[in-house]
């Protein structure tokens, strides 16, 4: 891995700089820095502004719109979007999806598909969880039978993020109930608006409705809906959640995090220092630092791997892992800042009180984003298990 930039890698990373710093709306900007939760309008008109400049499907081949970057190039781009606090595409189609029909996907749901999750006019949302199979996903019971051109899906799925703004779920679904229980597992796009498709929300610790379970109660779906062979479902599940770990790591929005809060960290505070004179908080900035530095190499060295036409392996549960951490740690940290910034008798604090507000939000969902995507010691099984294996191959 050559970290060493060329004079067209700096030219680029010019040309994404001023893009960013030119298109992306200041009220925007203001609600990625500070944590908020964006409206659905907000995320499609952005993802269709990245799209119409070639900055949306970066990790996608050329063949389908990608624009065909070297990893240098991807890193700088991620890295310029978030110091511009700009939003990412909607991972769900981008990231999760896209990936899984360009592997699995016949040609007809590519052509229909791909283009639409590029144009954010189909919203996606990941049915895998269901009230008893979370870690165990295996054990998913939401059952698809075939009936004639159709399968009949019944069952419920839990912890759906966005399913109510989604107008598609990608679904896994069980088709057999004998044998191994990975074996009786596929993959099924179905639309939402189907009749027999129930969503209700889920309310989370940061009072904010992100979640939902789903009810499917006889719902019918073209078995030209499927991803792939039935039973191929698992396959297809564990090869998305490559793509979706290494996408929650968000190393260059937690570096943005990061430069946001050390700027912040040198304000004076109401008791008339800046945190940066406490011994204490000062070294725990530099620990953060030196964390997601170390990440950042690893993630480097994921990327330089995926590109070369490879989807990331068990690293990815350490890039997850890792990546979280990191973020609990920033938005723990933010929230700190932020109170003594925001004490409400200190007339020139830089933070508004809401903004506070906003962090301890912030602070409070990011408790999640160590079970999402699988849970840490999940993460740490898989890693567990990758090289026990590698040792005993030697
Ligand atoms: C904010 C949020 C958004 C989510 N969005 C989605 C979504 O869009 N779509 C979707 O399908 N799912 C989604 N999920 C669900 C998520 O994937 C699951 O919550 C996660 O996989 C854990 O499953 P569980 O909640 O059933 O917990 P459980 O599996 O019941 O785990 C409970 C605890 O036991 C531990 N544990 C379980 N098994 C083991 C084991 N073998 N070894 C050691 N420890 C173990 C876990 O680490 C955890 O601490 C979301 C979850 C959250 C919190």
């Amino acid at each position: 891995m050559d970290l060493n930039f060329s004079g067209a890698d700096l030219a680029f990373q010019r040309e994404v700089r001023d893009w960013f710093a030119a298109h992306t709306p200041e009220a925007l900007r203001r609600r990625v820095r500070t944590g908020q939760m964006l409206e659905r309008e907000e995320i499609v008109n952005w993802q269709r502004r990245l799209d119409d400049r070639g900055f949306l499907v970066v990790g996608w081949p050329e063949a389908h719109g990608g624009p065909g970057w070297t990893p240098t190039q991807r890193y700088l781009f991620d890295l310029e979007r978030a110091a511009a606090n700009a939003p990412i595409g909607l991972s769900m189609g981008v990231i999760m999806l896209g990936p899984v029909l360009m592997a699995f996907g016949t040609d007809a749901q590519k052509a229909q598909y791909l283009p639409r999750i590029r144009r954010c006019e189909d919203w996606w949302c990941q049915g895998y969880s269901e009230p008893g199979a979370g870690s165990d996903l295996a054990s998913l019971s939401c059952s698809a039978v075939p009936d004639g051109d159709d399968y009949v899906v019944n069952g419920s799925k839990i912890w759906t993020t966005y399913a109510h703004w989604a107008t598609h779920m990608f679904c896994l679904v069980r088709t057999q109930k004998t044998g191994r229980k990975q074996e009786g597992i596929s993959f099924l796009l179905i639309e939402m608006d189907r009749p027999g498709i129930d969503v209700r929300p889920i309310v989370s610790i940061d009072g904010k409705h992100h979640l939902n379970q789903v009810f499917l109660t006889d719902v019918r779906v073209p078995r030209g809906d499927l991803v792939g062979a039935p039973g191929q479902g698992w396959e297809i599940a564990k090869y998305l959640l490559t793509h979706e770990r290494t996408s929650i790591a968000g190393v260059a929005d937690s570096k943005a995090a990061l430069a946001n809060l050390l700027q912040a960290a040198g304000q004076r505070g109401w008791g008339g220092r800046t945190l940066r004179e406490d011994a204490a908080m000062s070294l725990r900035l530099a620990r953060a630092e030196i964390d997601l530095t170390a990440l950042e190499y690893t993630n480097l060295r994921v990327l330089s791997s995926t590109t070369a036409g490879k989807a990331p392996g068990p690293e990815s549960s350490l890039l997850k892992l890792m990546g979280t951490a990191v973020q609990q740690t920033l938005a723990e940290l933010a929230l700190e800042v932020g109170a003594e910034l925001a004490w409400p008798w200190h007339p020139d604090g830089p933070l508004a009180e809401s903004d506070h507000a906003h962090a301890m939000e912030r602070h409070a969902f990011a408790r999640a984003c160590t079970i999402y995507g699988g849970s840490d010691e999940v993460q740490k099984s898989v890693l567990a298990k990758s090289m026990l294996a590698r040792a005993a191959s030697r």
